[in-house]
């Protein structure tokens, strides 16, 4: 054989062992402590369900996930942070419908974009909004609280975890199908505006089911309406809008763990791996469907169906919400 057939011969069979060779770092992984940031405050929704589903994750990645809040504007700085942190697989971020999808119509300016900034790696649950107010609001039905509101507009306070989280966007909507423009009260995410709530210290707020189930059964706060099709199991007796009078009204939101763009394949494939694997485990699932989510079905697990879902939110949001202005 001669020298140039040769030299050719052993250049294709390294340029097959690079392309299936995985960096040692990857493979590897994880060699030391995660950071799994959740741009809300600390007993919000979204930090209920990382914590749930991280530290089954860690049991199987045989390294401590770390739960980092990151708080601020509606949950956008936190996002900000992970979109730059490094891509090894040792920042990941916890987001949402408002930080990768609400976010992009309401600030022009944002400093990522959850479709090219990110690497999607698992859809962890999906939320259905519900409407609550203090305990004491005067309506005893969604009918009467539609009545409620649209009288006394001016004098309502509307908590909410910031511009471009779920909350915010989940209760603009509900008052553009009212036509009534409330104050809005910005938290730095749902755990504190929970307990505003049930302090009576504001009125109402529309939210993730999660952290809503334990006060709404514990009798602290009025739920009136689930806005999803279906009653939800976790609340058997609470109405759909559908059913309260209000079908226009229909808010559901999900959870999903994301990583900086760049984050290497097999990385990103042990993660999701992970992920699914903690969705399936008895004890998380209790855990997550006695608070009102929804787990994803294996093939709303991928990383290809995360990347999807993100595409068609980013677009459906674009389409009703405009920059914010409060
Ligand atoms: N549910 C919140 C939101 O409105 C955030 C949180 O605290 O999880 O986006």
């Amino acid at each position: 054989m001669s020298f140039s057939r040769l030299f050719l011969r052993s250049l294709g069979l390294l340029t097959l062992a690079t392309a299936f060779a995985v960096p040692a770092a990857a493979q590897d992984y994880p060699t030391r402590q995660i950071t799994m940031i959740v741009p809300f405050a600390a007993g919000g929704p979204t930090d209920v369900i990382s914590r749930i589903v991280a530290s089954h994750m860690s049991q199987t990645l045989g390294q401590a996930i770390v739960i980092e809040n990151v708080v601020g504007a509606g949950g956008t700085t936190g996002t900000t942070r992970a979109a730059k942190a490094t891509n090894d697989g040792y920042t990941l971020i916890t987001g949402h419908m408002g930080t990768h999808a609400a976010a992009v119509p309401l600030y022009p300016k944002l400093a990522y974009h959850p479709e090219t900034d990110f690497e999607p790696v698992a859809l962890l649950a999906g939320t259905p909004i519900l409407i609550l107010a203090r305990k004491d609001f005067p309506a005893s039905n969604l009918k009467e609280f539609v009545a409620y509101l649209k009288a006394n507009t001016d004098k309502l306070n509307m908590a909410h975890a910031g511009v471009g989280s779920v909350s915010y966007s989940s209760c603009e909507l509900l008052n553009s199908v009212l036509d009534i423009k409330p104050t809005g009260v910005p938290f730095n995410g749902t755990g504190p505006a929970m307990n505003a709530l049930v302090g009576q210290q504001v009125d109402y707020m529309c939210d993730q089911i999660v952290n809503a189930v334990p006060q709404i059964k514990g009798g602290t706060i009025r739920a009136y309406a689930v806005a999803t099709p279906e009653r939800n199991p976790s609340l058997p007796d609470l109405p759909t809008t559908i059913e309260g009078g209000l079908p226009a009204y229909q808010a559901s939101a999900w959870n999903a763990i994301f990583a900086p763009k760049g984050t290497p394949a097999p990385i990103l494939a042990k993660l999701n791996a992970a992920a699914a694997k903690a969705l399936d485990d008895e004890n998380v699932r209790k855990r997550l469907l006695d608070l009102g989510s929804d787990i994803p079905k294996p093939e709303g697990r991928t990383q290809a169906a995360l990347g999807a879902l993100v595409k068609s939110e980013v677009a459906k949001w674009s389409a009703v919400l405009k920059p914010a202005t409060n």
